[in-house]
Order: C-alpha cells, then structure tokens, then sequence
C-alpha cells in the first residue's frame, strides 16, 4: 500500500485513487474485539507543485467479538474517512514521506484505531448482565 509519487509525478499522473485490501497486526483494538476479516482501504490522492500529498483516506471493517456490557456475540461495521496530508520532510504536524513514495501503513493504522467505538454493543440498547427486563 504504497503511493509512487516520484514515478507518478513523472507520469504526470497529479490525481487518483487506490482500495486494497489490509490485514492489520498488533492494533490495540476494544477488549474482547477483533477485526473480522480485511480491513477494506480506499482513497484518492492529489499530489501538488511542492511534492505535499493530499490523501482522502477511508477504511472500512467489521468489528467482531463480545459485547463490552453482557459478554453476548457482537459484531459492528466500522465506516470512516479522514483527510490526511503528507509533506516531504518531518514538519512535526503532518505525515511526512522521502519525496519517492508513500507508504500508508501508519495513515491506515491510525484511522483504524481513530474509527473504533469506545465499546461493541450487542445491540444499541444493552443494559448488561444483571439488569431484569
Ligand atoms: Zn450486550
């Protein structure tokens, strides 16, 4: 999941968009949750005059595992977009490549662990274990 902006850029190719497919390791996710299958990773990208990348990123999952109240199965679909840019050089703001490509594993990271619930719910309206109905 790379993004060849030198190659690119001699290609004249400024603008376009990317999806693959991302199996995450070692993430700190909700306890008692997992990823369910690939992380799908789609976005555009536009590179400018000064070699900065701007990245519209978006990554979608379903989290899967036990309910963080009642401990019952439960499963969410995770959707979400950021607007990411990448400047050639560490400016201590952005994200920053070597000005040859761009490498999304960190961008992709982070917005999986942005995205993720504070907790998995069974269902919205969980009330735990000990509560009578
Ligand atoms: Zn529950």
């Amino acid at each position: 999941m790379e993004i060849e902006v030198r190659k690119l850029n001699a290609l004249k190719k400024y603008t376009g968009s990317f999806k693959f497919e991302y199996l995450p390791e070692n993430l700190e996710l909700v306890p008692l949750a997992k990823i369910d299958g690939a992380v799908e990773v789609t976005g555009d990208y536009e590179i400018f005059d000064d070699d900065s990348v701007e990245v519209r990123l978006g990554v979608e999952y379903t989290l899967k595992g036990q309910c963080s109240y009642c401990l019952e199965s439960a499963k969410k679909r995770v959707s979400y977009e950021t607007d990411i840019l990448f400047v050639d050089g560490d400016d201590g703001e952005n994200y920053y490549y070597d000005g040859i490509k761009i490498n999304l594993k960190t961008a992709v990271d982070d917005a999986i662990l942005i995205s993720q619930p504070s907790l998995l719910l069974c269902r919205e309206d969980c009330k735990g274990i000990d509560v009578p109905k």
